[in-house]
């Protein structure tokens, strides 16, 4: 995929932090009170440097509460010059870029039910041109990279360099024991399309309660996420939206001391080692390499074999039996049958597509 995106470095927007950026605060905004109370409790936490708050709520379905609407901009407000707090908020329309614009908010972010839809984000990267304002991107609903990429390249087109990702999971219909499946592999593989590219986790959308939060959020520091969103509540139980997930500002405090923070490069004794440990991995995947060309070429000649027999491609009964013993095999040499299963899968689907050919002369 040819992504050019300029990016500017996430230094340049929030300049006082060292990595991980913690971004914390209530899921919604709910009252003057609450905001303040929440924002003066963060922000004795060194760790955050930014409050987040949804002011306008997607909801599933409508006649409940959808957010306070723009006076909980004024809230944000005071909290930020009581707090020194960086501000942020979600925006889905013209009209949402308007008020949080007209109230100071520091950084925009856009929700998952907005990415999914190119229209809503072409709107607000229309919006948005000529502003120079940081704007944060959820992934869309559906685990499609290219849509939330194609996001990214829509707020570039209207001049918005400084982007930053939120990897907040995806709907699954089997998703359990997430709220959104996490599926990490597609905010690594967003990492590496745009290296520059800071990332953020969303623990507290893929958890969906406090139990799992812990887990996920160490995961995502040791996949080297750029930093945290957590909601936080002064009041969890009582929140009028996403209560299950919610922690005070106390217990994310206590949650992030425990969280063990990585560094991505170690001493020069420590990079030596790594690199030779690399080196035997290296030369391991060169064996496994030609161990799977010599397989081919085996495979190859079965294909000719079966067709100069009139013989199917497809023994169920070969792969069945095949699978167990490898199954038993590998085992015993302490590799797990979960992924001995997926491997041999590929390889049988490969073998499958080349004895096919070979069957259709091509
Ligand atoms: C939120 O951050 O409260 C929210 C609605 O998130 P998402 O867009 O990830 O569902
Ligand atoms: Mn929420």
């Amino acid at each position: 995929m040819g992504t050019k995106i300029e990016i500017s470095n996430f230094n340049s927007w929030l300049p006082d932090n060292n990595k991980p950026i913690i971004i914390s605060g209530p899921c919604s905004a709910e009252s003057r009170e609450q905001m303040l109370e929440t924002g003066i409790e963060l922000s004795k936490n060194k760790a955050v440097s930014v409050i987040r708050a949804g002011i306008w709520k997607p909801r599933t379905r409508p006649d409940i509460f959808e957010g306070v609407g723009e006076i909980g901009l004024e809230w944000l407000k005071e909290v930020k010059e009581e707090t020194g707090l960086k501000t942020c908020t979600e925006v889905a329309t013209t009209e949402h870029i308007e008020a949080a614009l007209k109230w100071g908010v520091d950084i925009l972010w856009i929700g998952a039910r907005t990415t999914v839809n190119p229209f809503s984000v072409q709107i607000l990267a229309d919006s948005l041109k000529g502003v120079d304002i940081p704007v944060m991107i959820k992934n869309p609903l559906n685990p499609d990279l290219k849509l939330w990429i194609g996001a990214f390249e829509r707020m570039n087109n209207a001049g918005i360099t400084k982007l930053a990702g939120i990897h907040r999971g995806f709907h699954a219909y089997d998703n359990k024991p997430y709220r959104n499946l996490p599926m990490w592999e597609i905010p690594i593989e967003l990492k590496r399309i745009l290296p520059d590219l800071p990332v953020i986790c969303d623990p507290s959308h893929i958890s969906g309660n406090r139990e799992l939060l812990q887990g996920v959020s160490q995961k995502a520091l040791d996949l080297s996420f750029d930093g945290l969103m957590i909601e936080s509540h002064i009041n969890p139980d009582v929140a009028l939206t996403d209560a299950s997930q919610q922690i005070t500002p106390a217990n994310l405090a206590k949650m992030l001391d425990e969280i063990v923070i990585r560094n991505e490069f170690g001493t020069k004794d420590f990079e030596l080692k790594l690199s030779s440990l690399r080196n035997d991995i290296d030369d391991m995947d060169h064996e496994l390499f030609n161990i799977l060309s010599r397989r081919m070429e085996k495979t190859k000649l079965i294909g000719d074999y079966k067709k100069e027999n009139n013989i199917t491609v497809l023994q169920l009964e070969r792969l069945r039996s095949m699978i167990k013993e490898r199954i038993k095999y590998g085992e015993n040499l302490g590799i797990d049958a979960e992924f001995i299963n997926k491997l041999l899968m590929l390889v049988h689907k490969e073998s499958i597509r080349v004895q096919t050919n070979i069957m259709q002369g091509k």
